[in-house]
């Protein structure tokens, strides 16, 4: 039933949803960076106070220069925040310096998927280093057996880690929502402008992990067919 031609529309699928995600971040974003929340604290003040709440005092917040860069290492406790997040007292700053928090707080709970994701980080780092031979290589030699294999195995290792990727990130969101009403960082109101923000970028989750999905599955039936 999953012909390769069947597949290759769900990849073309993937590519659509990836865009409108992708569209609706920076949409988000610069709609709710431009509203100012009634509390007025920066993402980097947000983040601070909510790392003190947490009781978590050995994670650093750094400010990084790459736009919408925000990020939380956990191998170096580093919270990095963008200049857009880090200097702004917007709403849409304090949701993803809420986010980032959310996963330095996972990180301090030994929160199991963001264990299982950080234990695949590095084969799933070589995965994506073989990703443009695989794809090089199909478009040079077309798929011949050992490229095929080769793929399959890259896109397993993919798909398992976005998979793996959704709820460590929905879980971060939803931490994020909490701790920022809970804490009179953002009023209920502005709670929906957070809630916007942070589905649009989960969104962007979603299309990834579907797409490594649906190239594992054109490979499969590729194979299959032979
Ligand atoms: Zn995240």
């Amino acid at each position: 039933m999953l012909t390769p031609q069947v597949t290759f529309l769900l990849i073309i699928f993937t590519v659509i949803v990836a865009a409108v995600a992708q569209f609706r971040v920076s949409s988000a974003f610069n709609r709710f960076s431009r509203v100012r929340t009634r509390r007025g604290m920066t993402g980097a003040e947000v983040a601070a106070l909510l790392l003190e709440r947490a009781g978590i005092h050995d994670v650093e917040i750094a400010r990084v220069e790459t736009y919408l860069g925000d990020h939380y290492d956990p191998t170096r406790k580093r919270l990095c925040l963008s200049p857009g997040v880090f200097d702004s007292a917007s709403v849409a700053a304090a949701g993803i310096a809420a986010h980032e928090c959310g996963h330095a707080i996972q990180h301090a709970h030994a929160y199991a998927p963001l264990k299982a994701r950080m234990a695949v980080v590095p084969v799933t780092m070589v995965a994506s280093q073989l990703l443009p031979f695989i794809v090089i290589g199909g478009f040079i030699f077309g798929y011949v057996r050992p490229l095929l294999d080769l793929g399959i195995a890259v896109y397993a290792v993919l798909t398992v880690f976005q998979l793996i990727t959704l709820p460590v990130e929905f879980d971060a969101s939803r931490r994020a929502r909490l701790v920022l009403v809970q804490n009179g960082i953002v009023t209920r109101e502005e709670d929906s402008g957070v809630a916007k923000v942070l589905n649009a970028a989960a969104l962007t989750y979603v299309a990834a992990f579907l797409s490594a999905l649906f190239h594992l599955l054109h490979l499969l039936a590729l194979r299959g067919r032979e």
